[in-house]
């Protein structure tokens, strides 16, 4: 089943309201095998609203509309979509006494401009709202069928997980659209397709999207109108040939955070975490200490900012900030193997660059940023350019420790993790 959504409010198309009505509306219907095909926002005006409902009527036979059924003159979706239908509308007493009833707990009486909330098109079935004033409606003729859903985020929630996706549950044919994502980081995205090849044909029917964001590159791959347990078996091999094809960049699947993948596997392995950070001015800590129970883990850390902050908290050389400048390799090593030390931890990291948008040189351009990681009797260094703003920079800068810390901490203490299937 192909399904149009239009989401109607000024506010949505002013920027000041984010559509997530319609975010929700996708990921829900998803689940039940419907395939969103096309989503219009539209101004609260008569002949916008009946423009989209129309065209996406003719267009896929289904519409799914939030907003503007609210008691105010912006509220015009229900009769518009009514005379689209060619139904009058009635007042239903019945519906009119519950909304008279909500009011009263609160010990309020509705306003006349209310009335208009109990008025409903002839033929359309009412969706009950304990949530709030305005029902949902459910109109299905000849030109189609559309469902009218409150733009309140919280009551178009539960109206549409409790009234709307039953009812639609049959409609989807027992099928399901469903994704999973592999999550890497450290890899250009034009990099990593190189290393997946010709994966669309392995994985086919199934489809890939690369998503890159600050975290790294999300490989989601979605199943599209198959029966749950075989679009939960096709979903597995194609997550596990994305693995073995991406290889060492892979950090988790779906919603895992590189920081909480950290925390798990040095607490499987005993092994405590330190850090000593410039750029990133905490946010490193901030990452592992977000996440709870982090303290048998996380010991702490140093925000070294400043050269002699380095020195005074990592116990750096200044002689080496003099030789080599505070973002070189040669400091970052000092600053993880001093923190290490200092706080007694198992592993350290250390990380210092240029976030810009000032400070960068012919040979230290901004996004310059090196690492360092010590554990295990041997330190590490690397030196990455990073892009973006500043604020991009310094969460990658992050997000590229963290990775550091993951990647040893598998290699040394391959634990139960490496094998853990997420679903
Ligand atoms: P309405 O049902 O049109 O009176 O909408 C009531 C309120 O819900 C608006 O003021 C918005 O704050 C919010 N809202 C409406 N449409 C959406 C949407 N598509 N996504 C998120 N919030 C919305
Ligand atoms: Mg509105």
């Amino acid at each position: 089943m192909n399904l149009e959504v239009v989401t109607i409010g000024t506010e949505l198309l002013l920027g000041f309201t984010l559509d997530t009505n319609g975010a929700e509306i996708g990921r829900e219907l998803a689940a039940l095998g419907i395939r969103v095909v096309r989503r219009t926002s539209v101004a609260d005006r008569p002949d916008e609203i009946r423009d989209a409902v129309e065209s996406a009527l003719r267009r896929s036979g289904a519409v799914l509309t939030t907003g503007g059924l609210g008691p105010t003159r912006d509220d015009i979706t229900k009769r518009i979509v009514a005379e689209l239908y060619g139904w009058p509308l009635d007042f239903d007493e019945g519906l009119w006494q519950a909304l008279v009833e909500r009011y009263r707990r609160r010990g309020r009486i509705p306003a006349e401009s209310n009335r208009s909330q109990a008025e409903v098109p002839r033929g359309a079935t009412v969706l009950p709202n304990q949530w709030g004033s305005a029902p949902g409606l459910w109109l299905e003729g000849p030109p189609g069928l559309t469902v009218m859903l409150p733009g309140v985020p919280l009551e178009m929630h539960h109206l549409l997980a409790e009234e709307v996706a039953p009812r639609l549950a049959t409609r989807g044919g027992g099928s399901v659209i469903r994704s999973r994502t592999v999550r890497v980081t450290g890899i250009p995205e034009s990099t990593l397709a190189e290393r997946l090849g010709e994966i669309e044909t392995a994985i086919a029917p199934l489809t890939l999207a690369y998503l890159p964001g600050l975290d790294g590159v999300d490989l989601r791959v979605t199943a599209w109108g198959l029966a749950a347990a075989e679009a939960t078996r096709r979903l597995d091999a194609a997550a596990a040939e994305l693995r073995v094809r991406a290889g060492d960049v892979v950090y988790g699947e779906d919603s895992d955070d590189l920081a909480a993948l950290v925390l798990e596997v040095a607490r499987e392995a005993g092994a405590t975490i330190a850090a000593a950070e410039s750029c990133t001015g905490g946010m490193l800590g901030a990452r592992l200490t977000e996440i709870p129970g982090s303290s048998d883990v996380f010991v702490g850390g140093a925000v070294s900012y400043a050269d002699h902050a380095k020195t005074a908290l990592a116990g750096v050389p200044p002689a080496l900030l003099a030789a080599h400048g505070a973002v070189s390799e040669p400091v970052a090593v000092a600053m993880a193997e001093g923190i290490r030390e200092r706080l007694g931890a198992d592993l350290a990291v250390a990380v210092t660059g240029i976030a810009g948008p000032g400070g960068g040189t012919a040979d230290k351009p901004v996004g310059t940023v090196c690492f360092a990681l010590s554990g295990g009797g041997e330190t590490v260094s690397s030196r990455a350019i990073l892009i973006g703003t500043r604020a991009e920079i310094r969460y990658r800068a992050a997000q590229a420790a963290l990775f550091l810390l993951l990647k040893r901490l598998r290699l040394s203490f391959p634990g139960p993790e490496q094998g853990r299937t997420r679903k």
